[in-house]
């Protein structure tokens, strides 16, 4: 089988060959029908994230060293099974939750292994997407497509997951409130798209770029702000009667959090899911004079994934705009991503 991997980071992706891995316990092996490239395989490729100052967290100080083959969002189906993995696995057309972890905690115990302090993650501490084949050490996190296209079942294994659980994190709240979010990506066209499918009120959404949020609108936003108007902050208290309750912070940069805390209306809550990198520096009294909620949201879980596999299957989900391209072009789609350069997800065909 093939796979690209990194060998060393900041430097090109190399093909490796291999044998086909042998299959222990529950382990069962998919051959890769659709993998998408996405920004969190560009932190693989650089070996961290930025923490702002000149900062950074080195992945290799947790652990996790090249050989990588990055891709976290994989569609595929099962072709062959670990001894004790069931034989009824055999077969079966599923993306891969990629977010798992030790399977022997109170945290995976409960449901969180997305949060748990042992990860292995797919296409960070195991080899993932960018493979012809993926090993995953449990059926169970291999979740029925049933007919839906690849393509758009794969970025649910990343985008679909996260946004649906960065959304349930603000509760009922939604139901009469606009949800401010920033970012008008992949994640935030998403997130747009779920808000609308789970019945809630819908969207404010704000960018730099206004050809993004112009195709906001069309997607059905309520409304679309600049960030960088000199006016941005009192659009927005126009469009929330005073200020925003939930905002959904998909950048998570400086200017971006900042820019959500000059927004919000007392008792707001702000979840940042965005990676891109910087420090936070809120006066302490503003928590409980404003009171504020700020929470992070990581990836999401087995459930989150199943549920936004069900909506997805009731034909709620827009679809999203995705380039097909081989997984020989592996490389070129990830310097593509880094460059600013991709139009839609691309999704590595191999
Ligand atoms: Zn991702
Ligand atoms: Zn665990």
């Amino acid at each position: 089988m093939r796979r690209y991997s990194v060998l060393e980071h900041n430097r090109p992706l190399v093909p490796v060959e291999s044998d086909l891995p042998e299959l222990t316990g529950t382990q069962v092996l998919v051959k890769v029908a659709r993998s998408g490239v996405c920004h969190t395989d560009l932190h693989v490729w650089e070996g961290c994230y930025h923490l702002g100052e000149g900062e950074t967290l080195q992945m290799a100080d947790r652990g996790i060293r090249p050989p990588i083959t990055p891709g976290h969002e994989i569609a595929g189906e099962i072709v062959a099974v670990g001894p004790d993995a069931g034989e009824d696995a055999m077969g079966r057309t599923c993306i891969v939750h990629s977010w798992t972890g030790c399977d022997d905690c109170p945290t995976c115990a409960r449901g969180d292994e997305n949060l748990c302090l042992k990860p292995s993650f797919m296409g960070i501490q195991q080899q993932g997407g960018y493979s012809e084949y993926v090993v995953v050490s449990h059926p169970k996190f291999c979740v029925d497509i049933g007919d839906l296209d690849p393509s758009q079942a794969a970025v649910l294994a990343c985008s679909g997951v996260t946004t649906l659980s960065a959304i349930r994190k603000f509760g009922d709240v939604l139901k009469d409130e606009p949800l401010v979010i920033i970012g008008a990506g992949g994640l935030g066209f998403m997130a747009l798209s779920l808000l609308s499918a789970l019945g809630f009120k819908g969207a404010i959404m704000v960018d730099l770029d206004d050809a993004k949020l112009a195709a906001a609108k069309e997607a059905g936003a309520l409304a679309v702000v600049n960030s960088g108007a000199e006016d941005a902050g009192a659009q927005i208290a126009e469009l929330t009667g005073g200020g925003a309750l939930a905002v959904l912070d998909l950048v998570g940069a400086e200017a971006s959090v900042n820019f959500a805390l000059s927004i919000v209306a007392r008792a707001a809550h702000v979840v940042i899911c965005g990676l891109y990198g910087g420090k936070l520096s809120v006066p302490l009294p503003f928590f409980p004079m404003r009171p504020l909620h700020i929470q992070g949201n990581w990836v999401g879980n087995l459930q989150d994934l199943k549920d936004v596999v069900a909506i997805a299957q009731s034909g709620a989900l827009k679809p999203v705009p995705v380039q097909e391209r081989p997984l020989s072009e592996a490389n070129d789609a990830l310097m593509e991503l880094k460059d600013g350069k991709t139009v839609g997800r691309s999704i590595l065909v191999p």
